[in-house]
């Protein structure tokens, strides 16, 4: 894989005037079409330009937790560290607006995106205005098991919630934990009737994927509540032993409802063979402060302000 690149940070410019724009969803869903097509033939033909179909926004840096092996704690992934509160609510819109030109799913995500001051007014504007295709967000539940009533608005707007829990969690935060999987029953009720698809994010340090059988025995006693698991290595570019990624794959076949959606890694390292089956342009990240992070969280660089300006500009 490739080599750790430096953190850039784009300069962000002065606000732009207010996003007001007339939206028509008649012509997003017409380009959505072009660019769900295009994107089939920009995969096999490296000269098209590849539309950016999957969103992934990290709203903020902020959390509640501090779990060992986490990006944000990782200065050349998240320079400020978890300092980032998150864009007002208009810049935080005109970031999704600007996203929604060429994707039409949409991951939230953190730090912890539910101490986001605007998460719910967000995650309504991007499912009932900019009707993104898919809207989901990724957290560690913690807020939801405290103060459940306050978030079913959010379950209304959300396609899918996905829960991040793990041994290193349950470890690290024995008293939250508890909290979190004792309401697991309630959530999955609770999802079940607005509609919205329960998930499990399992993040696996190098020292459980060496022994998966551990992980599957963790998650075992959940599995029930969520309809699909990922299990998640602890990446770290390019040095990721392919032993412990390939028990990843295995577990993810067993536990995943597309199987057959995880490759076959390589036998040995293989540069050219990352190049073949991962894109990094398919699956756009934007930083809290608006910018494109390119090529991929783990070895990132800020390549332009999606608040000023097109995923095509940047
Ligand atoms: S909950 Fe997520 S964002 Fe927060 S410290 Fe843990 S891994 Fe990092």
């Amino acid at each position: 894989m490739t080599t750790p690149l430096p953190v850039l940070r784009a300069p962000l410019q002065p606000s732009a005037a207010a996003d007001d724009r007339p939206f028509s969803i008649a012509l997003q869903y017409a380009r959505d079409v072009k660019n769900v097509l295009q994107a089939q033939v920009a995969l096999r033909w490296k000269r098209v330009y590849l539309p950016s179909l999957f969103g992934h926004y990290s709203v903020n840096s902020a959390c509640n937790l501090r779990c060992s092996y986490c990006y944000v704690g990782q200065p050349e992934i998240f320079p400020e560290g978890f300092a980032q509160r998150g864009l007002p609510l208009d810049r935080a819109r005109r970031v999704l607006r600007n996203l929604r030109h060429e994707c039409v799913a949409l991951r939230i995500q953190g730090g912890e995106p539910l101490i986001y001051r605007h998460i719910a007014e967000l995650v309504r504007h991007a499912r009932r205005e900019l009707r993104f295709w898919n809207v989901s967000l990724i957290t560690n539940g913690l807020a939801l098991a405290r103060s459940p009533d306050r978030w079913r608005g959010l379950l209304d707007d959300l396609h899918l919630l996905t829960i991040s829990l793990d041994r290193t969690r349950l470890r690290e935060y024995p008293a939250q934990m508890e909290e979190l999987t004792a309401f697991l029953p309630a959530l999955a009720r609770m999802a079940r009737e607005r509609r919205c698809t329960l998930t499990l994010n399992y993040t696996a340090p190098w020292d459980e994927l060496a022994e998966p059988e551990g992980i599957a025995a963790a998650i075992q006693p959940h599995l029930r509540w969520f309809s699909n698991v990922y299990v998640m290595p602890v990446r770290q570019a390019g040095k990721t032993p392919l032993p412990l990624l390939k028990n990843s794959v295995r577990l993810n076949r067993r536990y995943s409802w597309t199987p057959a959606s995880f490759p076959d890694y390589p036998e040995v390292e293989h540069v050219q063979w990352y190049r073949d089956h991962c894109d990094p342009k398919l699956k756009i990240k934007v930083d809290p402060d608006g910018g494109v992070v390119y090529p991929c969280e783990n070895h990132s660089y800020s390549a332009g302000s999606l608040e000023h300006g097109s995923i095509r500009e940047s």
